[in-house]
C-alpha cells in the first residue's frame, strides 16, 4: 500500500542540517511568497533538469542556460518556477548545489540536487543493515548521506579477508611472504550499494563475487553455488558510457555492471538479481525528482498543485527514455482502479525498478512528463536525423525493455534556452 503524507508532515530540513555552510538555505527556509506570486500566476508545472550537456559542458556553464535561467527568476532574483537537477554523476550533492548556485547566482538548496543515488534514501530497508558501498571518491560520506548508517568499503573486505584478491599479485606476493588470517569477527555483508564505478575492477569484482556466493561472509567455500541466496544490490546508475573530454565514449557504471552480471551467470547459472535499480533512466528517481518539485514549489510560496513535468536532457536513452518511462508510469497510474479507500495501486513496474510502497513523499500530483532534447551535448541532431535506426546497437541495462519509442522526445530544441521559451509558450505563463 502506498502511504502517502501531507506536505506539513514532512519536516524536510531535518535531513539537511548539517549543510547549513551553503549560502543559499536561508532562501530554502523562506516560505512567504511576493506579489510575483499571486496564486492566479503561479506555475502548475516544474522543470527537471539534467546538467551536463544542458546548463553545462564540464565546469563551465552553457551561455543558453545562463539565459533560460534568467527567464525563471522573479524580480527579486529568486526562482519563480520549481526546479529540480537530476543527474547520473555521483558526487556530493552539497557540492554540486553549490557549483548551480554559483553558475547561476540562484538559490539552490543541495536537497534540489538529485545524483544517482539518492533516490536510495527511500529504500530505508537498508539503512541500518551493513552495507559494502562500491565505488570511488566520497562513496561513503554519499551513502551516509542518503540514509546508511553502517557501511564498509572493498579496501575493508581485503584487509578482513587477505587472501581472496589474487588477481591482484602484489597482494599475491604480499600475502604469500607473510602469516596473515581472515578476520572472524568482520561482520557479515548483508547488502550491497553499488553507486559508481570503482577503481581495480579486477579486485573489486573478485570480492563481490565472493560475497555472492557466501552470502557476504566469505570464510569458506560455498557446496552448491546454484542455491546460495544471493545478497540485495542496489545499483545507482546503469550507463554504459559517458563522454567527456575524449574523442569517443568512456566506460560508465553500467560496465561494470555487465561484467559482474555476466561473471556472476557464468559461475552460478542465474541471473544477477537486482533489489534496486536507481538513477535515470529508473522511475524511482523522476517519482523522486517530482517529490523534490513539491517541496521546492512549496519552499517558494507555491500553492497549487504541480500538474505537469518537463524534463530538458541531452542524452535520449537515458533522460528521454526515463521521462517516457515516468509519463507511462503515471498513465497507468491514472487508470488504476483503487484498491483502499482514496488510495491507488502502484501499477506493476519490474520489481529491480519497483517504488517502495511505504516510501514518504510529497503526494502525486503530477499526471504527465513531456521531454525535451537538446542538441548541446550528446546528441547531434543533424547526425541523428540521417542515421540508420537498424544501425543502433541498445546500451541500455537488461531490466530495461528496448523499446526505441521510448527514446523519442516530446520536442528537440537546440538548446535549454529555446527549451524554456517552448514551456513558457505551452503553459501560457508570463515571460517577464
Ligand atoms: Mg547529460
Amino acid at each position: 500500500m502506498r502511504v502517502y503524507i501531507r506536505q506539513e508532515d514532512i519536516d524536510y530540513n531535518s535531513d539537511s542540517s548539517d549543510q547549513s555552510s551553503n549560502s543559499s538555505d536561508d532562501v530554502w527556509e523562506d516560505s512567504s511568497y511576493s506579489d510575483d506570486n499571486a496564486q492566479n500566476d503561479q506555475p502548475s508545472f516544474g522543470i527537471l533538469f539534467d546538467v551536463d550537456g544542458v546548463l553545462a559542458r564540464g565546469s563551465n556553464p552553457l551561455d543558453p542556460a545562463v539565459q533560460a535561467v534568467q527567464l525563471l527568476k522573479d524580480s527579486s532574483g529568486n526562482l519563480r518556477v520549481p526546479v529540480a537537477f537530476v543527474t547520473n554523476a555521483c558526487n556530493r550533492s552539497q557540492d554540486k548545489a553549490k557549483q548551480i548556485s554559483q553558475w547561476f547566482n540562484i538559490p539552490v538548496h543541495p536537497d534540489m540536487v538529485i545524483h544517482a543515488p539518492t533516490p536510495a534514501r527511500l529504500l530505508t530497508e537498508y539503512h541500518n543493515k551493513h552495507v559494502l558501498v562500491i565505488g570511488q571518491e566520497y562513496r561513503k560520506d554519499i551513502a551516509e548521506d542518503i540514509g546508511f548508517t553502517n557501511t564498509c568499503t572493498i579496501e575493508d573486505i581485503q584487509k578482513a579477508y587477505p587472501y581472496l584478491d589474487m588477481v591482484d599479485h602484489d597482494n599475491r606476493l604480499k600475502v604469500a611472504s607473510g602469516t596473515y588470517t581472515d578476520d572472524h569477527s568482520f561482520p557479515r555483508v548483508e547488502a550491497i550499494l553499488m553507486i559508481g564505478e570503482p577503481k581495480l575492477w579486477e579486485s573489486n569484482l573478485q570480492l563481490l563475487i565472493d560475497l555472492l556466493l557466501t552470502e557476504g561472509k566469505p570464510t569458506y567455500a560455498p557446496r552448491n553455488v546454484q542455491r546460495v541466496r544471493q545478497l540485495p544490490i542496489i545499483a545507482c546508475n546503469m550507463d554504459l558510457v559517458f563522454m567527456h573530454k575524449a574523442c569517443m565514449p568512456r566506460f560508465g557504471h553500467g560496465s561494470f555492471l555487465l561484467c559482474l552480471e555476466a561473471l556472476y551467470k557464468k559461475i552460478t547459472g542465474r541471473d544477477l538479481d537486482y533489489t534496486a535499480l536507481i538513477g535515470k533512466p529508473c522511475e524511482i528517481t523522476y517519482r523522486y525528482a517530482e517529490h523534490t518539485v513539491a517541496a521546492v514549489a512549496k519552499r517558494i510560496g507555491i500553492t497549487r498543485p504541480i500538474k505537469k513535468l518537463y524534463f530538458i536532457g541531452d542524452n535520449p536513452s537515458v533522460d528521454i527514455v526515463g521521462a517516457n518511462l515516468y509519463h507511462r508510469f503515471l498513465r497507468r497510474q491514472s487508470t488504476a482502479e483503487p484498491d483502499n479507500g482514496n488510495q491507488l495501486s502502484t501499477s506493476p513496474l519490474p520489481r529491480s525498478r519497483s517504488i517502495p510502497c511505504d516510501a514518504k513523499l510529497y503526494e502525486q500530483t503530477v499526471e504527465a512528463m513531456e521531454s525535451l532534447l537538446v542538441g548541446t551535448g550528446v546528441y547531434k541532431h543533424e547526425e541523428e536525423t540521417n542515421a540508420n535506426e537498424d544501425d543502433d546497437v541498445y546500451h541500455g541495462h537488461r531490466d530495461i525493455e528496448n523499446e526505441p519509442e521510448l527514446a523519442k522526445p516530446s520536442k528537440f530544441v537546440p538548446d535549454v534556452f529555446h527549451g524554456i521559451q517552448h514551456i513558457f509558450e505551452r503553459e501560457n505563463y508570463g515571460v517577464k
